[in-house]
């Protein structure tokens, strides 16, 4: 892809994500993109920092491991895809937050990990919104039992939460589950009284429906890279990782 066609793509959803946030009387710069560069190369990634973006997602450490160094240190990279356990420690090292928490468990090793490096990890917490049992995330009804152990684990830093709603035909037909994240997370508010401000919600099919329901970060891959292959990306192989 043309480099002009990452500026001109970035500006596109630019465009779009501040003209869905006034159309739902919302300040654009409450809403921050996050561009999904999982399979896509490293000159991709560039490409899209050269024309202004500086937050990148990625669904796999090793994968985010690989890319990482080989770009600019002033990019900030966020973690979307399930973290297996023994990963975790390279993960918190790499990731400004890691979004796609979905277990207590996952979220007590991070907490220990964190303590470990002396520091404090951002996260979210993923809700399984539509209950399907291939998905990963929290049911809405053991994120509203255990969320308040989670605030107590004083090594990670619990933001808000996340969804990858199931797939559907038309984006207005994913408004229902982003509704759901929001709803989750006005209930938590307030009983707990502590603030979860981030909703990450959307993607490039759906993501200015998401923001009508009150999405703060969306993430928002092939709208801005062009589709994928599927495959991950990996370094030529005399790059050791
Ligand atoms: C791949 C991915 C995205 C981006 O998907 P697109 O439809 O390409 O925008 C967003 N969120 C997560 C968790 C992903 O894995």
């Amino acid at each position: 892809m043309l480099k002009e066609t990452y500026s001109e793509r970035l500006t596109e959803v630019q465009a779009r994500i501040a003209a869905a946030a006034r159309r739902s009387g919302r300040d654009p710069d409450a809403v921050s993109l996050v561009a999904v560069s999982k399979t896509h190369p490293p000159e991709a990634v560039a490409a899209l920092a050269e024309a202004g973006q500086t937050l990148f997602g990625e669904n796999r450490v090793q994968e985010a491991r690989a890319k990482a160094p080989l770009l600019s240190s002033a990019l900030r990279w966020h973690l979307v895809g399930h973290l297996q356990r023994n990963k975790v420690r390279q993960a918190v090292g790499l990731f400004e937050m890691i979004q796609s928490v979905d277990s207590s468990d996952l979220a007590e090793s991070i907490h220990r990990v964190a303590e470990e490096q002396g520091i404090r990890c951002r996260v979210l917490l993923e809700v399984n919104v539509a209950g399907e049992a291939t998905k990963f995330g929290f049911s809405p009804e053991a994120l509203e039992r255990d969320i308040e152990a989670l605030l107590g684990l004083s090594h990670i830093d619990i933001e808000g939460l996340m969804c990858i709603p199931p797939p559907v035909a038309k984006p207005d037909e994913a408004r229902p589950y982003f509704a759901r994240l929001r709803e989750l997370r006005d209930r938590l508010e307030t009983h707990l009284r502590v603030p979860l401000a981030t909703l990450s919600m959307g993607m490039s099919g759906d993501y200015e429906v998401a923001i009508e329901e009150g999405a703060t970060f969306v993430r928002v891959g092939s709208a801005l890279f062009g589709e994928r292959s599927g495959k991950t990306w990996r370094p030529k192989s005399d790059v050791e990782i």
